[in-house]
């Protein structure tokens, strides 16, 4: 059998076998509605509210303040819009960075058509902001600040704590999309002064279609689905018990061997970007050296297509990533890759390998070896390298 290696680990994770068995009661025997008075509905609340301890305790917040929504999208359009409505009255203004997930992007392009005015704040050529640029777009109508923890692609981490002071400082509201970071960083709300923080089960070896988003306590924001009166009047639906419960116990097992874990991937990503800067001439380390997420790799390989890159990555068993998933299949670059100064040309090589806990050494040297014969045969078909090789 064809080996199979999966290093797209940003895009989603499996479920853990854990993570599972804990899920399977849910769906067919203690499948009794959260709402409902009889032992088998408080079977289902009891289940729900031990999940809400779990992810609680993982981020350092209280289990009041934590609400469970159907992903990390729905958490970021949450967030965003619930604060932009409730706070019109005192502001329109809202700050982001140019190289946020989609879901907050789109979800901001969405409000300045209803009168809201956001600035998309620039990053360095590692997707760093300006904490100045920061303090600085701040006017008396700002009312949030969205700041993603990492991100996707790049695996750059922000200053969050920073940037939390200075909200703080200026009385207004933090958001932090932490889809990408869970499961990786330390995350501690309080002393970070995050306000609202979003995180998706899928992409720490929890289920799809579950996620939450922590409110500061006392924080109001105008509710996204309206309905019943679950998860505190604050976001109706019959709660998802099972996957709930399942984004429980793969938080708490992520922050259970955190540093553990982390220490691996560092060892393996480092030891990729190495070998790759070592073997292959003309790529380009994409996010920053150190402030990285643990199991990002992201290179831009001159003179070839990211999308030929994958296909060949595919035939000899490995799945990577150009670009984030939501976007390929589109011919545009990666608005992050653009946004840390790439020219549309270099941005199109670009090839992102994200490792996880199931990844180990030997499957990185053998995508190594195969990615130096790729990127040799697709650079001798294409007609740049043919040029470039003639002037130089
Ligand atoms: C995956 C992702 C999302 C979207 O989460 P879903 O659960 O897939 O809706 C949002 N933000 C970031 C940074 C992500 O990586």
């Amino acid at each position: 059998m064809q080996k199979y290696i999966y290093m797209d680990n940003a895009a989603t994770t499996p479920v853990k076998k854990e993570v599972l068995e804990e899920m399977l009661p849910y769906f067919s025997e203690n499948y009794g509605n959260p709402s409902s008075i009889y032992s088998l509905g408080s079977k289902s609340k009891v289940a729900v509210e031990k999940a809400r301890e779990q992810v609680a305790k993982a981020i350092g917040a209280d289990k009041k303040e934590i609400f469970f929504t159907a992903g990390g999208s729905e958490s970021d359009n949450w967030a965003i819009k619930g604060v932009a409505y409730k706070n019109k009255s005192k502001g329109n203004h809202i700050i982001t960075s140019k190289i946020e997930h989609h879901a907050v992007l789109h979800t901001c392009e969405y409000l300045e058509k209803q009168g809201f005015d956001v600035t998309y704040l620039d990053v360095d050529e590692d997707g760093l902001i300006n904490l100045e640029d920061l303090e600085k777009a701040i006017t008396d109508k700002t009312i949030l600040i969205s700041i993603m923890y990492a991100n996707n692609e790049i695996g750059t981490i922000q200053p969050i704590s920073e940037i939390g002071k200075i909200a703080k400082k200026r009385n207004i509201y933090f958001h932090t999309d932490a889809v990408q970071a869970l499961g990786s960083i330390k995350i501690d709300v309080k002393d970070q002064n995050i306000d609202m923080l979003s995180l998706s089960g899928h992409k720490f070896y929890g289920p799809k279609g579950v996620g939450a988003l922590y409110i500061r306590q006392g924080l109001k924001l105008d509710t996204l689905i309206s309905g019943g009166g679950q998860e505190r009047g604050k976001r109706a639906g019959t709660e998802n018990v099972a996957s709930i419960v399942g984004l429980g116990k793969a938080i708490e097992l992520a922050y259970e061997n955190l540093e553990e874990n982390n220490e691996k991937l560092i060892k393996l990503r480092d030891k990729m970007i190495k070998d790759i800067e070592e073997k292959i001439p003309y790529v380009r380390l994409n996010g920053h050296r150190n402030k990285r997420l643990p199991g990002n790799v992201n290179f831009c390989f001159r003179f070839i297509e990211g999308e030929s890159l994958l296909l060949s990555l595919d035939m000899v068993g490995v799945a990577g990533s150009s670009g984030s998933a939501c976007t390929s299949g589109s011919l545009d670059p990666s608005h992050v890759l653009l946004s840390i100064g790439l020219p549309h040309e270099i941005a199109h090589g670009s090839l992102r390998l994200s490792l996880g806990s199931f990844n180990n050494e030997e499957e990185v040297d053998y995508v190594v070896e195969n990615l130096v014969e790729i990127v040799d045969r697709l650079r001798k078909m294409s007609p740049l390298y043919d040029k470039f090789l003639e002037v130089k």
